[in-house]
């Protein structure tokens, strides 16, 4: 296999837009399909403004991108186009970065692979394992050998503000940042992976851990943020890393009368920590002193994935194609469409 697909130098932010497919519940609701992707980059919103007649659309609006999937694109192929591309730079002391970014319910966890220990459902292996299968291919390049790099895998989950370690029982972990501005996550488990297998395993204690206690997977992993890392070490330093972040669910539901407080918090601290993510993206590789990395426990954990001249970033926003998600559908689009 051949890796030719680095980014170019000034693009250090590939934005990239996923639809799912129509589910059950929709189909049988009779949701209308309201997103086309008219071409391999363009996504069009038809917004029925009046219900007069559903199969008619009154209003469109368009929206372009680095790439855009529609409901029969594999996560294989979603990864050619994003993740992939920054598999090589973490071997030349890079820092990569993938976001998947949207609605609770549109794709995000599909997409990352979190749900699947990959092992009876290969068909759908996440970023995660896809990540790691090219990172061990990498590993074996001659080019790299002499490195003698160890690879090491971390899992957390980041709610509330606060640091919660998916491979050592939910661990509650203190962040510092040192004078150097240097950000810790104190105690973090980094488990040394040796196989795509390892890599597995360790996703699947990860998310047993994420879910564990809850009665739907959903109701408190789509109110936090997943991070998970494969770091190379060269020597017992760190060389490289790539992060892959599924991110908390952007809806406003708790904005409600009826949210209860804490939803109400809940969803004050996710909307707080995705405008500082969209600030640092957007500032990614220019420099900027005011950066506000520390407006969020997100932004400041991921603070050496932003800064530097060999950092890139890639974002997959996950969109539902149903008529009843459009509000939300738009806000993804517009948040992805101000980081790219
Ligand atoms: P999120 O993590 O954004 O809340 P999920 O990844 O859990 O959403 O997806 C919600 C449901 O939709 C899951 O049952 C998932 O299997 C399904 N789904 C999501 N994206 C796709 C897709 N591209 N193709 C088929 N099914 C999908
Ligand atoms: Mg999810």
């Amino acid at each position: 296999k051949m890796f030719s697909l680095e980014p170019p130098e000034d693009h250090r932010i590939c934005v990239c837009v996923r639809k799912r497919p129509l589910n059950e519940r929709e189909t049988i609701m009779k949701d209308l399909d309201i997103i086309t992707i008219p071409s391999h980059n363009v996504v069009m919103v038809h917004e029925s403004k009046q219900k007069v007649d559903l199969t008619r659309y009154l209003e469109n609006q368009t929206f372009c991108f680095d790439h855009a999937f529609d409901d029969t694109a594999s996560n294989e192929l979603v990864y050619q186009f994003t993740a992939r591309p920054l598999v090589e730079s973490i071997f030349r002391k890079g820092m990569a970065t993938c976001f998947a970014y949207g609605q609770t319910g549109s794709g995000k966890t599909h997409t990352m692979g979190g749900a699947f220990s990959g092992k009876a459902q290969d068909c759908s292996k996440g970023m995660y394992a896809l990540v790691a299968q090219d990172v061990f291919l990498l590993l074996r390049n001659a080019a790299y050998e002499k490195l003698e790099l160890k690879v090491y895998g971390t899992f957390f989950e980041i709610y509330g503000g606060k640091v919660y370690d998916l491979l050592n029982w939910k661990r509650k972990l203190q962040v510092l940042e040192d004078g150097n501005q240097q950000v810790q996550v104190v105690g973090l488990q980094e488990l040394e992976v040796s196989c795509v297998e390892d890599v597995l395993n360790l996703v699947e204690v990860g998310n047993s851990c994420r879910t564990s206690g809850q009665t739907s997977v959903n109701a408190h992993s789509s109110r936090s943020h997943a991070v998970f890392q494969l770091i190379l070490k060269s020597g017992g330093k760190l060389h490289g890393k790539f992060s892959l972040v599924d991110l908390a669910g952007n809806e406003r539901g708790a904005d409600t009368a009826k949210a209860t407080r804490k939803r109400q918090l809940e969803g004050a601290e996710i909307n707080k920590s995705l405008l500082a993510l969209k600030e640092c993206i957007r500032a990614l590789g220019k420099n900027k002193s005011h950066t506000p990395f520390r407006a969020s426990k997100l932004t400041q954990v991921l603070r050496d994935s932003f800064i530097g001249q060999n950092s890139s970033t890639c974002m997959i926003a996950t969109i539902s194609p149903g008529m009843t998600s459009c509000e939300n559908t738009l806000n993804t689009l517009r948040y992805a469409n101000r980081v790219k």
